[in-house]
């Protein structure tokens, strides 16, 4: 079952790069780079999000919104891998992930929620979907926000944070990553909706074309959507119906 999984993610991982590169690229080509890190810390983020800092890979580059592989160095996990995002910057001298850990089955994150500074991981190759094109409207579900981190923290770092807007749905305020940062970045264009709880300061709202039409007023700029798939397919029909050209809807499915 797991090395039928890990096939299917190598097969959409694969078809990921075919898609997003011009080279044609042969199953013998595909990259398989292994690169053993440590954890120098954990801490929680939220009540199930952990912040892991590692070790970094000498010459190990990529760009804000770029992901890799990540196994568990422990002989029970070393057939799982699972993609997860950069959130630290290339001049950073460990590398950050954000994690969300799912408590509900014994899947990878939820051992990765048990590890502690001193244990190891392996890093595979470096891929993406996102990346920075120009200013506009960043849409993320709960952790499809981590491809935003690193992007938001390159644009205020390099003064470039313009009038990007960062749209965040959640189910409840508790499952905000990152708020206190975000709200420094972006002020008033930092833009909650709570989907299950009501709460003065924020939307309560499901992002829907009625909510995009009233949020949304330029249609020729960027759109960046990262989340869970039925959340990805729903709001690029939406944007799409509204006018946004195909071109300028970038997609992470989580
Ligand atoms: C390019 C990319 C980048 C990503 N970056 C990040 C990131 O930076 N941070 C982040 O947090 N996530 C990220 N993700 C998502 C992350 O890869 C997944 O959350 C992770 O693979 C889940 O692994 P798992 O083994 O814990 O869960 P899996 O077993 O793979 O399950 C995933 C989902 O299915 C549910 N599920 C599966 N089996 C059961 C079961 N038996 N009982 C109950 N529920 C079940 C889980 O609740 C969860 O919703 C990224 C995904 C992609 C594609």
């Amino acid at each position: 079952m797991a090395t039928l999984k890990n096939a299917a993610i190598a097969v959409k991982e694969f078809s990921k790069k075919i898609f997003y590169t011009s080279k044609k690229i042969k199953m013998e080509d595909y990259p398989n780079e292994e690169h053993l890190v440590k954890i120098l810390s954990v801490e929680n983020v939220t009540h199930n999000v952990k912040r892991f800092k590692l070790s970094k890979p000498d010459s190990y580059q990529f760009k804000p919104g770029q992901a890799t592989d990540i196994v568990i160095n422990l002989p029970k996990w070393k057939e799982e891998r699972r993609p997860f995002t950069f959130t630290s910057l290339n001049d950073w001298d460990n590398l950050e992930f954000t994690i969300k850990i799912y408590d509900d089955h014994e899947g990878v994150t939820n051992q990765l929620g048990k590890l502690k500074a001193g244990d190891e991981l392996i890093l595979h190759d470096i891929f993406g979907a996102i990346q920075y094109k120009g200013e506009g409207i960043f849409i993320a579900g709960g952790a499809g926000v981590t491809p935003f981190i690193a992007i938001f923290r390159q644009l205020q770092k390099d003064g470039k944070v313009g009038n990007n807007k960062l749209i965040f749905s959640n189910r409840t305020s508790a499952d905000i990553i990152l708020k206190d940062e975000f709200e420094k970045i972006l002020g008033v264009n930092f833009i909650n909706t709570l989907t299950d709880e009501p709460a003065s300061q924020y939307d309560h709202r499901r992002i829907d074309e009625a909510y995009l039409r009233e949020n949304i007023k330029d249609l020729s700029q960027y759109f960046y959507i990262c989340g869970p798939d039925p959340m990805i397919e729903s709001i690029s029909t939406d944007l799409e119906k509204m006018g946004v050209a195909k071109d300028k809807i970038v997609v992470e499915e989580f």
